[in-house]
């Protein structure tokens, strides 16, 4: 299943602390805010997705901070694409309930605003 075998690839990185992603990914050159690098996203998707964690606001912005350019595959040493992991879990996070997704949506609007 496709959530498994994602599901995995993130906790091998959580058991890695290389970050050779880090110096290649663009959204961490464009963006300069904590957890923009590929592994902290990662581990943010493991904290909402698989421990638990509320959705905050500031959260779902960081891991719509990619630019889907790969760099961070090819350095990865195990080929972990974050980018596809974000993916994955964008399009989870969109086919929770309506209500849940309008809140969320608000939450984000309310912080622009603020
Ligand atoms: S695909 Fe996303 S996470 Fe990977 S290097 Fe590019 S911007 Fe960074
Ligand atoms: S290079 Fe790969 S294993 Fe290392 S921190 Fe980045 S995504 Fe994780």
């Amino acid at each position: 299943m496709e959530t498994d075998k994602l599901k995995e690839e993130i906790y091998l990185c959580l058991n890695t602390r290389c970050n050779y992603c880090r110096d290649v990914c663009g959204a961490v050159k464009r963006y300069k805010m904590d957890f923009n690098s590929p592994r902290e996203k990662l581990e943010l998707i493991y904290e909402i997705f698989y421990n638990n964690k509320n959705i905050e606001k500031k959260v779902i912005d960081i891991i719509y901070r990619c630019l889907a350019c790969k760099k961070c595959a090819k350095a990865c040493p195990y080929g972990i694409d974050t980018s596809k992991i974000l993916w994955y879990h964008r399009n989870l996070i969109k086919s929770y309930s309506i209500r849940r997704y309008i809140f969320m949506i608000a939450y984000l609007f309310r912080s622009f605003i603020k």
